[in-house]
Order: C-alpha cells, then structure tokens, then sequence
C-alpha cells in the first residue's frame, strides 16, 4: 500500500465523519442514559468528538441480542461457507475503507500514519480474511472406536464472547478476536478502549454494511471500570477475550469466579528481552532491527524488546551502533508520513513513561540517548527515543513495563548468563535473538520462556502463527493462526451405540 502525503492525509483528516454510536443488535444507537464521553488527539492535546458512554443497562442490552442472535442460529447454524462470504465482504469493505480508517486510527491514537497506512489497515482486513477462509476448511473427527459405536467429536461455537480491547492497536486487536470469534459461529459483544473507540465504531458500521446479521456483532463505547466489569461479571456471556494490562487481566479472573464461570483468554504485558551475542554476522542490521524493536509503535507495544542484553565482548561496539541507529527513529506529527515516531496515548501516561526515565537516573543507569519531552508547542504528548546503558536486574527500568520509547541494556557474560537474564521477568511474551551460531540460537530459543522467539529479526510472526504469553504474559489464550479459531469452540463428543 502506498502513501499518500501530509496534505492529502490532512485533507481526509478535516472532512472525516466519526462513527460515535454503540451497536446494539444491528441498530447504531445512543447510551441509554444519553451519556457521552469525548475522545481527544494525543498528537495535538485537543478534543475530537464525543462518544456514547454506555453503562450496565447497554450491556445488557447487548447481550441479550448476542444471545438471542446465537440461540435462533441466524450465524451460529449458517453454512460455514456462507459465514466465509460474508466474513469476506466485510474484509473488502474494510480495505475499501483503508484511507479512512488510517487517518481515524491516527487522529485517535497518535500513531504515526506511516505504520497504520502500510500495517495495520490491511493487516486488520487480512486477519479477518484468514480465519473467514478457515472456516470451511477445519474438519471434525470419527475416533477409532470398535464397530458397535460410531464417535464423532465436533467443535461448535461456545455461544456469546465478550471482547475488551486495548488502546495500543485499536484496528489490529479487534480484528485478532473477531476474525477467529465471527469466523467460528460465535455472537459477540465488544468494547474498546475508551482512549481510542473511533476505528471499532467504524468498523461496526461496516459489519452492517457486509451482512452480519443482526445481534451478532455488538459494539459498545464506554469505561472499563463501568461497562468492563459488566461485561466481565455477566452470567449469560460464556467466553470473555481480552487483551490488555496483566493488572486488569487478574481482575477479569476474579470477574469470572465470581459469575458464571465463564472462559477467560487473556494477552497481557510484557518486559521482553533482546539478546545479542558476538558472532553475529551484520551488526549494523541487527543494530537496525534492536532499534524497531524497542521504538516501533513508541514502545507502546506488548513485544516492545525493552530490555537489551549484550554480551560483553561486543557491548561497546554494539551500543554505539544502536545509539547511531535511534537516530532515524524522528518523532513527530503522525499525520506527516516522514515521522516513524507520534505521540503517546495521552498525558498521564507520558508522565508515567517520564517518571520511569526519572527512576532510572535516580537508580544510577547511564542516559546515553533522548530522555525528554520533546514538541510541547504542538500540545501533544511527545517523548524522544531514549536508551540507559549500565542498567542492572535489580532496577525498576529492567523490571516493570514501561509501555514507551525506553530502552535497558544490560551486559551478560556468557550465553547461560544471557538465558538467565532473559528469563529474569516475571513475563513471557517475546524475545529476540541474534547470532549467527545456529547451535547457540537453538538453545537460546528454547532457553527463553516466551510465546514468540525471533531469530535474526524483530517480528511477532504472521497471521499463520499463534501469539500469546507464557508466565504473566497471558492466560491460556493464542491470538492469530488456528489455534484461535480453536478456543473459541467447545468440542463436543457425540457417542452412538450401533444396533
Ligand atoms: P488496560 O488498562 O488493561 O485496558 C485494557 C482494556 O480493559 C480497556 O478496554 C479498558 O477500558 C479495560 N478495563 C479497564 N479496567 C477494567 C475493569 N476493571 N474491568 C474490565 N475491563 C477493564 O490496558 P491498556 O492500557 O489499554 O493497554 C496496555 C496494556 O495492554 C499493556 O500492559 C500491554 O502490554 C498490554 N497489551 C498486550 C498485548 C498482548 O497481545 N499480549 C497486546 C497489546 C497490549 P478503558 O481503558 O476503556 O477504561
Ligand atoms: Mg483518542
């Protein structure tokens, strides 16, 4: 996908029409108590529209029509190939919708246009795509049973799931749990983040446009303390998705425990470490991918590779090589296709990231990159890349997840050193490993307790491979691949005696 340029993007930008209402049961509709909340642009600090905040009764609402929707069977029953057409049309729509649907994204979010116009949009049209297309490939099962039985084991979808998203990557996140969820028959109730709604509400307002029935796909706007904890205590929703902060994960439990017991799939935080050893062959391309790794997304990312650990024959070497490389990594308006860098979410989480980079200094780690606020004329909400060297286990910097642009480095001594380093967390989601020594590869890919392993590159794998976290990282949950269309199942065993 090519870009466009600034112009063009901001042209898009102040004729956009935002989607503000919730959809209940095929209809766009307002909260019930006509309440609104107003979403802002972290890029510029000023306010965008107003959306409806929804509370106990929407949800309500909402998941009464999911389930009436999934009992009469209008989606649950169909033919699975005609679920795939439909499933596909909703992918076309959405890629026909691309410019738009990126500039919403950036204007919501202050990431930057030259990511969400190249990734995200297609990758969210291509993810609904690929699990449409599974869902009239997967087959059931005959057990080899004696010739008195017949045993079939199917899968059939679990019934209604409720989906809570996060802030980082409004697009992409709904689509990992709707392509998988819609694809496998479900009927489903989702809430975004309050901080970036815009690009959900849209893409309800496409569902209708492709065909999902009503009921089927509800959306509902609001806050997570109020329609979140609804969602997650409700007695009639059997699944509940989430991906988000480890703290509210634990929450999530507790809701479940405390209800009806309903399945809880969960993608959490991450401090994920990026190991490099000395006989890696191109140092200036691993340099490359450390940087992404680390600064892409502005560290907002759950793969964020914050911590760098370096084995100490190539530390010097190699640090100055990734300092060189941040340098590209330029921070600016997100509408501007130059910048790889945009803003933070908003305020109070830039003051977090800030406060972080403060404790490093205090805790005696070594700034040798970035460290400040930068573009405050704009009124938005800028941080500069930043790298620590020096940085020991024991600080809050190597330890806690910093969700923004802060890179640790550590030294290590020796590969065993570096495992034990890597697995110094309480999380498991990604690592990164570089060297050209395929037997040391090898046993550091398995060394390392995480979801995803990247040799030789920084990436989260392709929408074939299952994502998820080992440790605090997740809960018995794989975003993407077929594993995904899986947990949103139940199997059933059907056994009959034959006479
Ligand atoms: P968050 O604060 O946990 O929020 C996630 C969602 O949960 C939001 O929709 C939020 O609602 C809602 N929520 C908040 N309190 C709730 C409650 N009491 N009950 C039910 N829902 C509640 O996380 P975030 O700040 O948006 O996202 C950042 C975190 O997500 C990071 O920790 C990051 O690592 C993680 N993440 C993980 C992955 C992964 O795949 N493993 C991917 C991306 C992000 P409101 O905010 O709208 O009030
Ligand atoms: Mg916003």
């Amino acid at each position: 996908m090519s870009l466009l340029t600034k112009e063009q993007y901001e042209k898009i930008a102040s004729s956009v029409k935002f989607s503000t209402k919730a959809l209940i049961n095929g209809k766009l509709v307002d909260s019930i108590s006509r309440k609104t909340y107003i979403t802002a642009n972290p890029a510029t600090g000023q306010n965008i529209t107003k959306i409806a905040a929804c509370d106990v009764n929407d949800v309500n609402i909402a998941v009464e029509a999911a389930r009436k929707s999934f009992e009469d069977g209008r989606w649950s029953k169909m033919a699975p190939s005609k679920r795939k057409e439909i499933l596909l049309n909703f992918a076309e729509i959405i890629r026909k919708n691309h410019d738009e649907l990126a500039v919403l994204e950036v204007l919501d979010s202050g990431r930057p246009i030259a990511d969400i116009a190249t990734m995200d949009v297609e990758e969210t049209a291509a993810s609904i795509a690929w699990h449409a297309e599974a869902a009239d490939k997967l087959e059931d099962s005959i057990t080899s049973t004696g010739p008195d039985n017949l045993s079939l084991v199917v899968r059939e979808p679990v019934g209604v799931v409720g989906a809570i998203l996060p802030w980082n990557f409004p697009l992409l996140m709904a689509a990992w749990k709707l392509g998988p969820i819609l694809a496998s028959g479900n009927s489903t109730i989702v809430k975004p983040a309050k901080l970036t709604s815009l690009t959900m509400l849209k893409l309800a307002e496409l569902s209708l446009e492709a065909g999902i029935p009503e009921g089927v796909l509800n959306v509902v706007t609001g806050s997570g303390a109020i329609i979140g904890e609804a969602i997650g205590m409700h007695q009639d929703i059997d699944v509940l998705t989430f991906t988000g902060s480890t703290e509210v994960g634990r929450k999530l439990l507790e809701y479940s425990g405390q209800s009806n017991l309903k399945r809880v799939l969960m993608e959490l935080g991450g401090k994920n470490p990026c190991v490099v050893m000395p006989d890696v062959a191109d140092m200036d391309y691993a340099a490359e991918q450390v940087v992404a790794a680390v600064f892409w997304n502005m560290g907002e990312n759950c793969t964020s590779n914050s911590r760098l650990i370096i084995h100490k024959d190539i530390k010097d070497k190699f640090l100055a090589k990734v300092i060189e490389k941040s340098k590209e990594w330029n921070v600016g308006n997100p509408l501007d296709p130059q910048f790889k860098l945009g803003s933070m979410i908003e305020k109070s989480h830039m003051e977090t990231v800030l406060g972080y980079i403060k404790k490093g200094e205090a805790e005696g780690a070594k700034l040798v990159y970035g460290g400040h606020q930068t573009l405050t004329e704009t009124g938005g909400y800028y941080i500069e890349p930043t790298i620590f060297d020096d940085v020991t286990p024991d600080m809050v910097i190597a330890r806690e997840e910093i969700f923004g642009p802060v890179l640790a480095v550590l030294t290590c001594e020796d590969e065993a050193d570096a495992i034990s380093m890597a697995n110094d967390t309480v999380y498991g989601l990604h690592a990164s490993i570089f060297s050209d020594n395929t037997n040391q590869v090898y046993r550091l890919s398995r060394g390392i307790r995480a979801g995803t392993v990247s040799v030789n590159c920084f990436s989260e794998g392709d929408i074939t491979t299952p994502f998820g976290g080992f440790k605090q990282s997740g809960f018995f949950s794989r975003d993407k691949s077929l594993w995904a269309n899986r947990q949103y199942t139940e199997l059933k065993t059907i056994w009959m005696a034959i006479r």
